[in-house]
């Protein structure tokens, strides 16, 4: 049992943590979430929702390994479920950071069991816990399963979503994250047999003020502009375009016709299904609730409500297509099935009516 000052500070020790983090680029926004065991039932866990930025430690829910219940005036994470299970099997848990890093997150679509590697001379396997959606029992289950099987590692890639990483501390759990995704991206960069890089290049992005386009640079180009405004005409809910010109995005453009989605906060953000032209001036696919449109050799527009939105679905859809690239180059990979996408699909617009809030 901690002391009163023990608890306080292991709460701002999850702040500091959230920023590390976000520093890192191992969270990005909302996504992911940080917790301490106080006993051994009860830990603090980040609420649901609150960008890390603006979290204080008082707003830390108390939650019950048991029942999932908790005290507190904000809710606990959605993925509390999988905190709880990590903290019911591994006594060794004290601190569990789950991510949505980009490299061990495209690991887990491969299709793969386990990752094995070797860090400093040492051999290491990190196993891929299988896939259920997120937030329900069966994913704590799956990720249970594997805290038990492989007493050995403090690092789990969730399949097809991210990654759940924990220690002894903050400082353990946090440099388990960061060995898992040194590990991942080698992984990663040796099937491409190039270093793929996680990032967004913006292109020439608009949006729509008082019904009217303002086109965010200058030079932007005629046969761009039409792009926009075919989109501005076919979706009326968006109001920000951004053009995200990254690497990963540019060689989808180039190369594939059509993608579905490999990870969680694709299907729930970007869609469950893009078509994209495999010819210069081929029509561009603009769908309802498809919140990215391929246009040939030139990336891709992203769209949202707001610039915060835009930009997400941009961030959303580079490590997606980092996932379907390695997918390509490896010769296989696990698909999100079509309902699933379509469950989550669904449940994130029902929840979340601006992308700016969390995916967990
Ligand atoms: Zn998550």
């Amino acid at each position: 049992m901690k002391t009163k000052e023990e608890i306080e500070r292991l709460r701002q020790e999850i702040i500091t943590v959230s920023l590390a983090l976000l520093e890192q680029g191992l969270i990005v926004r909302t996504w992911g979430n940080i917790s301490a065991r106080i006993d051994d039932k009860h830990y603090l866990i980040t609420p649901s929702g609150i960008k890390y930025e603006d979290l204080t430690p008082e707003m830390l829910p108390i939650v019950s390994v048991d029942d999932n219940s908790y005290v507190g005036e904000y809710k606990p994470s959605s993925e509390s479920l999988v905190h709880s299970a990590i903290y019911s099997t591994r006594s060794d848990a004290e601190f569990i950071i789950h991510t949505h890093q980009v490299y061990a997150t495209c690991v887990g679509a491969l299709g793969k069991r386990r990752l094995k590697a070797e860090l400093k001379e040492k051999k290491v396997v990190f196993p891929v816990a299988a896939y259920a959606l997120p937030g329900t029992k069966e994913l704590a289950d799956n990720i249970k399963a594997a805290s038990i099987k492989y007493a050995e590692t403090r690092s789990i890639i969730m399949a097809n979503h991210g990654a759940i990483c924990f220690g002894h501390n903050a400082e353990d759990a946090f440099s388990e994250a960061i060995k898992l995704e040194v590990a991942a991206r080698k992984y990663i960069f040796d099937i491409c047999k190039t270093e793929i890089s996680n990032d967004v290049e913006e292109g020439f992005s608009s949006k729509l003020e008082e019904g009217k386009i303002v086109y965010l640079r200058n030079d932007t180009p005629e046969r761009v502009k039409i792009i926009h405004q075919t989109i501005y005409a076919k979706r009326p809910d968006v109001t920000y375009i951004f053009h995200n010109k990254s690497e990963a995005v540019m060689t989808i453009s180039r190369r594939v016709n059509h993608m579905r989605p490999l990870l969680d906060d694709f299907a729930q953000i970007i869609g469950t299904s893009l078509r994209i032209p495999t010819a210069e001036g081929a029509p561009l696919t603009v769908k309802k609730n498809i919140n990215a449109v391929f246009a040939y050799n030139d990336g891709a527009y992203c769209l949202g409500n707001t610039e915060d939105d835009a930009k997400a679905a941009a961030i959303v859809l580079d490590k997606g297509c980092i996932a379907h690239i390695a997918v390509m180059r490896f010769g296989e990979g696990r698909f999100i099935s079509l309902y699933d996408c379509f469950k989550m699909n669904r449940n994130y617009r029902k929840n979340y009516s601006v992308l700016a809030n969390s995916v967990k």
